[in-house]
């Protein structure tokens, strides 16, 4: 008998070897069709448009709304950033509570706290910072960046630079724009904005680099329908370009001219956009207040631009936010040292139509009445204001000196809207935080502006 149940024994193994076979074959099928399932239905990577205002401190987005609100109703309008706004950061470096743009820069582009001054580098000033255009690209996304200073200035340089260089040595910074990824690859596809120059110092012929790259080149100011391929760089002016205040009047809206013409090129692809109005920052160091308000209306419509975008392309992200506060804005008349206005500053109004008719920046009124036989009459031109006769006096007195007739310039202008200002640098001020779109409840609340940055890296790996 035993040979009997030794033959069951292995037809039992023999059923055994079979089934397990085919169970391990069944298993394999099952594990490919789950592996092709997560490819066919894991999340497609989510766009980012990071647009940084330079210097937008809560005052400025406020006073904007009542610029531009229509003064004939008593209904305030709200404005694009009242619509995203999602909460506040703060924007405090490694070795102040009052940062610079280098160091806020490097925050947001790195989620690294760094000492004012430094670009590309952590807090032990040896360390380089891994940036989120870098990371985008890692993940083979299209990356670009685009700016109304020159490209390779603090903000948009934070992005790419890596040598700690001082944020002054823009020529230096140039260099970094095309040291490749670990991979051999350019870390841009795209660069619009000013300081063609600074590549110029940078190489010996900088036409040459950029063909040894495969970068196009293109230097139609913001004439940008041109652009047909990546990557590319387009300068819209050799040195610094001039505030929208003083721009040509089809120039006057370049950040918003810059974000439209960089969403349509890049859409359709997974990409990390970051552009910044670079200008409201340079407007409020001047504490000249109607050219902070024509670069946020600038500013402003670029957002709209990129809201829209994000409206026909819902898998997109669109962060904006300020890398601090400038001036210290105030809506509301400044302390005056003149005995006369000390009532004035108790008053509790603020004129926006005064604003609205001022042409010019503080540099472009104050040339034109250095250059002027009749103060009263270019004064009226420039601004629609009357000067009174100690306003008439001041700018007299101080005709002979470019700066202090600017300065007379921007107190007459802050006095007749009653726009107070409290430092020439910046302040401390926590900043807004607006999003919209994919992922954009993230940002809900208070927060850091590294974590702004944190967040952004995790949107970009797909957590
Ligand atoms: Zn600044």
């Amino acid at each position: 008998m035993s040979h009997i149940y030794a033959g069951i024994n292995n037809i039992r193994v023999c059923l055994f070897y079979i089934i397990l076979f085919q169970y391990t074959v069944i298993m394999k099928k099952l594990y490919l069709f789950l592996i092709t399932i997560t490819l066919l239905t894991s999340a497609p990577k989510t766009s980012i448009i990071f647009m940084i205002g330079d210097g937008m401190g809560p005052a400025y987005t406020t006073a904007y709304r009542y610029y531009k609100d229509d003064n004939t109703t008593h209904k305030i309008t709200p404005t694009v950033f009242d619509t995203i706004l999602k909460g506040m950061n703060s924007t405090y470096s490694h070795n102040s509570v009052i940062t610079d743009s280098a160091a806020a820069a490097t925050a947001l582009a790195s989620a690294n706290k760094t000492d004012n001054g430094i670009i590309g580098l952590k807090d032990n000033h040896k360390e380089k910072i891994q940036t989120l255009l870098e990371v985008a690209k890692k993940y083979g996304y299209m990356t670009g960046l685009a700016a109304t200073s020159t490209i390779t200035h603090a903000t948009p340089a934070a992005f790419i630079a890596k040598g700690g260089h001082p944020r002054n040595k823009e020529a230096e910074i140039a260099k970094d724009f095309f040291i490749k990824t670990p991979d051999g690859k350019l870390k841009f596809d795209l660069i619009m904005g000013g300081g063609e120059k600074y590549f110029a110092e940078a190489f010996a012929d900088f036409n040459q680099t950029a063909n040894e790259y495969g970068i196009t080149l293109y230097r139609n100011g913001y004439m940008l329908e041109d652009i047909k391929q990546f990557p590319f760089m387009a300068f819209t002016s050799y040195d610094y370009p001039p505030f929208a205040i003083d721009e040509k009047k089809e120039n006057k809206y370049r950040v918003a001219k810059m974000t439209e013409r960089s969403l349509n090129l890049l859409e359709g692809k997974p990409f990390f956009l970051m552009v910044e109005g670079s200008q409201i920052d340079w407007c409020g160091h001047i504490n000249d207040v109607a050219c902070a308000m024509a670069e946020m209306d600038d500013f402003a419509q670029a957002v709209t631009h990129a809201k829209t975008y994000v409206d026909k392309h819902p898998n997109t992200l669109l962060l904006v936010t300020a890398d601090h506060s400038t001036g210290g804005l105030a809506i509301g008349d400044m302390v005056s040292k003149n005995e006369s206005k000390i009532e004035q500053a108790k008053t509790y109004t603020w004129y926006p139509e005064v604003i609205k008719k001022i042409k010019a920046s503080s540099y472009v009124i104050a040339k034109a009445l250095r250059e002027s036989k009749d103060i009263n009459m270019t004064f009226q031109t420039y601004t629609s204001i009357t000067l009174e006769q100690d306003e008439y006096l001041q700018v007299k007195e101080a005709i002979t000196n470019k700066e202090k007739v600017r300065v007379v310039v921007t107190d007459i202008i802050n006095s007749r809207s009653h726009t107070g200002w409290s430092t020439l640098g910046h302040t401390a001020v926590d900043v807004q935080t607006f999003a919209y779109g994919e992922g954009s409840q993230k940002f809900k609340g208070f927060m850091d502006n590294t974590d702004i940055a944190k967040k952004l890296f995790e949107v970009l790996s797909n957590k």
